[in-house]
């Protein structure tokens, strides 16, 4: 794949599970996680998928203009993290709102060891951190599948300097 490019498992135009309100969601492919229940590991596979350019991706969100916002799930986003961030401005510069969902905890998110992740978190709204749990799976959530995962504001967290649960209610609250 190309550096640039972003590898696509697939998308769905006017989800209303992935977030609050209509969302385009974006499946990225390729995932190093591997969740025992995971919904999706057909999108483990990092070779596998579609490549597309964030102009290309952009185009399709803006034929809907009934969208709330944009929502990046997997497969593990936080992978190709710096191929997301050109999409991630271009959504920011829309006004939609960014949900991130990605198995990596906001912790380890900031370790800052994963390449362009610091950048593609600055340009996100909202991140549902956490691998999949069936442990700890409940189907009575809200926009997550196990309780272990948190739906995170990520302007407030940074601001506190820790995870800080998205308060604007859209999202549910922690349990
Ligand atoms: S992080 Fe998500 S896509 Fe990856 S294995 Fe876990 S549940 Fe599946």
């Amino acid at each position: 794949m190309s550096a640039n490019n972003i590898q696509v498992a697939g998308i769905v135009n006017d989800s209303i599970t992935d977030g609050p309100g209509l969302r385009f969601t974006l499946f990225v492919q390729g995932c190093p996680h591997h969740c025992p229940g995971c919904q999706n590991p057909e999108t483990w596979v990092f070779d596998g998928g579609e490549e597309m350019t964030a102009e290309e991706i952009m185009e399709k969100i803006k034929r809907n203009p009934l969208l709330s916002g944009v929502t990046f799930s997997g497969g593990e986003p936080f992978a190709q993290a710096e191929a997301l961030i050109p999409l991630a401005r271009l959504i920011q510069q829309s006004g939609l709102e960014l949900a991130v969902y990605t198995g990596y905890t906001w912790e380890e998110l900031n370790t800052r060891t994963i390449p362009g992740a610091m950048e593609l978190l600055a340009l996100t709204d909202v991140v549902v951190d956490g691998p999949f749990s069936l442990h700890k799976r409940n189907l009575s959530l809200q926009f997550r599948g196990s309780s272990n995962q948190r739906i995170l504001n990520v302007k407030d967290s940074f601001a506190s300097g820790k995870p800080v649960w998205d308060s604007s209610g859209r999202w549910g609250l922690p349990e």
